[in-house]
């Protein structure tokens, strides 16, 4: 569903991607973990295409983003196309990024009325199943502010699945929660994987990675060092500073 081959990004004098080839299958749940600076966000705001690469090239469902084909020459994309790619990618943050001015069911119906065109009520009940899933039935008229942390990541995770995406990344959705909502959040995240979603999560939630994840990328310097099925690179990682994190972060 997702191939990146080759993307780089730089950053005024400084490379934040190196040539990071990544491939994800439909379904698959892919964990990436890696110090900090090492490109992590950069490569996640890359897919969807919060930051222009530099080099190399992505593409969704076969799709390349950024880029339209016209015989043997490639035009960049007119911004409503950009906008129509993005829609294809969901993303969940650390900070959950709510609007305070919207309850939790309006934050989830927001993005689908808007720039999805749903129906009102439609978008409602759509909303409703999804914060049900979500385990916040009983919160749906509340706003962010009446919500604790874990409970706020777990609207955005709604509001992400609100917009109908093919994919979601998420970027250490857990690392700002207090240690006693971090379960509830990755319990959610598990579900999700469960029923199929395709997922990119960097985190440094060791026990999700093991759990939930199928593929882990290790990322260093804008650079994936290692890459491979999730036993594999947990366990019996072939690059030394890749075990060398592994074993910091437990
Ligand atoms: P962390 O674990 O701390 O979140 P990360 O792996 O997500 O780190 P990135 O945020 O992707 O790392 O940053 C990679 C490098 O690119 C860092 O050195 C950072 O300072 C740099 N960088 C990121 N965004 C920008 C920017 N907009 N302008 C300049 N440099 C940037
Ligand atoms: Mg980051």
């Amino acid at each position: 569903l997702v191939k990146a081959i080759d993307v780089t990004k730089r950053f005024t004098g400084f490379t934040a991607l190196d040539r990071a080839s990544l491939d994800i299958r439909k379904g698959e749940v892919c964990c990436i973990i890696g110090p900090s600076g090492s490109g992590k966000s950069t490569f996640l705001r890359c897919i969807n295409m919060l930051e222009r690469i530099d080099g190399g090239a992505i593409w969704i469902g076969g799709e390349l983003l950024g880029y339209r084909r016209d015989g043997d020459r490639l035009y960049e994309m007119r911004d409503s196309e950009i906008a129509r790619q993005r829609r294809r990618t969901g993303m969940v943050f650390q900070r959950f990024n709510l609007f305070p001015h919207l309850t939790a069911l309006q934050n989830v119906t927001e993005g689908p009325i808007h720039v999805l065109g749903e129906e009102r009520k439609a978008a409602a009940d759509h909303a409703r199943e999804l914060l049900a899933r979500v385990g916040l039935a009983d919160k749906m008229n509340h706003y962010p502010s009446e919500l604790s942390g874990g409970q706020q990541q777990r609207v955005a995770i709604a509001r992400a699945m609100g917009m109908r995406p093919e994919l979601i990344l998420f970027d250490e959705p857990t690392s700002a929660l207090d240690p006693e909502l971090v379960s509830e959040v990755l319990d959610v995240m598990k579900d999700l994987a469960e029923s199929g979603m395709t997922m990119v999560v960097v985190t440094h939630e060791m026990g999700f990675a093991r759990g939930v994840a199928d593929t882990v990328a290790f990322m260093e310097a804008g650079r994936i060092e290692e890459v491979g099925p999730a036993k594999k690179v947990l366990s019996e990682p072939d690059n030394a500073r890749c075990a060398a994190f592994i074993r910091a972060v437990h």
